[in-house]
């Protein structure tokens, strides 16, 4: 039977894993964690839908456990290429072998203390999106005072577009992210203000617009084109931002009760060792590189590896599932030689 390895137990992981095994392939998931599920275990309400992630990610857990061998608290030390395929050596020191690898070990969150002018890690009411997510799992939101927030600021583009630590792309979630939470909090405490500031919107997603129009209309959300030039904390532990408004061409000043920076998402920086072991090549942007995004999704530059979700690049769940399923077709493709594709394609996708 043909194995296949898969790195990396988050929903891309979970899903290519429950359809490979489907198909009759010999499956092992490689989670480095205790529990499978990856960024999800941590988010509460998802866009655009506004269902649950414990919803989705129990779907997924069901499905996944039906054959598919999986590994938790399992790291690969090395791997290493033979005549058959791969050789995984885990941190037990058990060893795995497989005929082709996948790689969904996701992405890094942007570390928001690297931007001391902002203030993350030094004032108390600066939390980022990430912790808002856990707030909501929480149940109830307050201030490092105790009190409720009653004026909340979004910053956007934490992290994202930002040349000066290589972060230029477009982290393409936060955007959609911050019109989520800021609905949530308008839900959790209704006569609270809320403002967000941004220079970009990307809202590209179908449904986002809706939540957009609805964050407005209905729940009174402020969307002010502006950049945050300073955020200090007052004597009243508030946050105090000054925000360039470059349509107005004027300044702004305003006092938070607290402030959410949107943070982007970061290529992984724990899988330099396995990349270099199976001689895959990242892009500029530093994740992982596909042969064709277009014609052969989740094929890497090194045959028998694939890579998808966010290791590939900034991605919703959506198209993490999407991306999961497609590369399901092209490891069985390789798996079984397929000559068809080596007529439909050119040589080198069939490697
Ligand atoms: C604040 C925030 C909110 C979001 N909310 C939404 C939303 O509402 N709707 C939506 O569509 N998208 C949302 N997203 C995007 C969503 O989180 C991603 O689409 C999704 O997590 C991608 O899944 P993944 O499997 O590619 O990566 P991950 O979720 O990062 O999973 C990767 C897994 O690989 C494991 N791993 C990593 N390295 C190794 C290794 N070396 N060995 C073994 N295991 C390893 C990790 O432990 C993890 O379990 C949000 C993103 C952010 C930042």
């Amino acid at each position: 039977m043909k194995s296949i390895a898969i790195i990396g137990g988050g929903l891309a992981g979970m899903e290519a894993a429950a359809r490979l095994s489907r198909m009759g392939f010999s499956v092992t998931l490689i989670e480095g964690k205790d529990k499978l599920g990856g960024k999800l275990l941590q988010w509460h309400t998802l866009f655009p839908a506004r269902r649950s992630a414990a919803e989705v990610l129990d779907i997924l857990n069901k499905q996944v456990k039906l054959g598919v061998n999986i590994l938790l608290n399992a790291r690969v030390e090395s791997i290493e290429k033979n005549d058959d395929g791969f050789a995984l050596v885990l941190n037990n020191n058990r060893m795995i072998t497989a005929h082709a690898v996948l790689l969904a070990t996701g992405f890094d969150i942007f570390d928001a203390s690297k931007k001391k002018e902002y203030g993350y890690g030094i004032y108390d009411n600066v939390i980022t999106s990430v912790d808002l997510e856990r707030i909501f799992n929480e149940g109830s939101i307050r201030t490092a005072q105790g009190k409720t927030p009653k004026k909340i600021g979004f910053i956007h583009c934490e992290g994202s577009h930002y040349e000066k630590i290589q972060n230029p792309y477009c982290s393409k979630l936060c955007c959609i992210t911050g019109v989520n939470q800021a609905i949530g909090l308008k839900e959790m405490i209704p006569d609270s203000e809320i403002y967000m500031f941004y220079m970009n919107l990307c809202l590209f997603g179908r449904h986002y617009e809706k939540l957009y129009k609805e964050a407005q209309e209905k729940h009174h959300i402020q969307f002010i084109h502006g950049r945050l030039s300073e955020a200090f904390e007052n004597s009243h532990n508030t946050v105090m931002i000054k925000i360039e408004n470059t349509l107005m061409g004027e300044s702004l000043k305003m006092n938070l009760d607290m402030l959410v920076l949107l943070v982007g998402i970061q290529p992984s920086q724990g899988i330099a060792r396995i990349l270099n072991d199976l001689d895959v090549e990242n892009d500029a942007d530093g994740f992982v590189k596909q042969i064709d995004n277009q014609l052969a999704p989740g094929k890497t530059t090194a045959p028998g590896v694939f890579a998808i979700g966010t290791v590939t690049g900034p991605k919703t769940i959506e198209e993490t599932i999407s991306e999961a399923r497609a590369v399901t077709i092209e490891i069985a493709d390789y798996l079984h030689n397929k000559v068809a594709s080596r007529i439909l394609m050119n040589e080198s996708y069939f490697i």
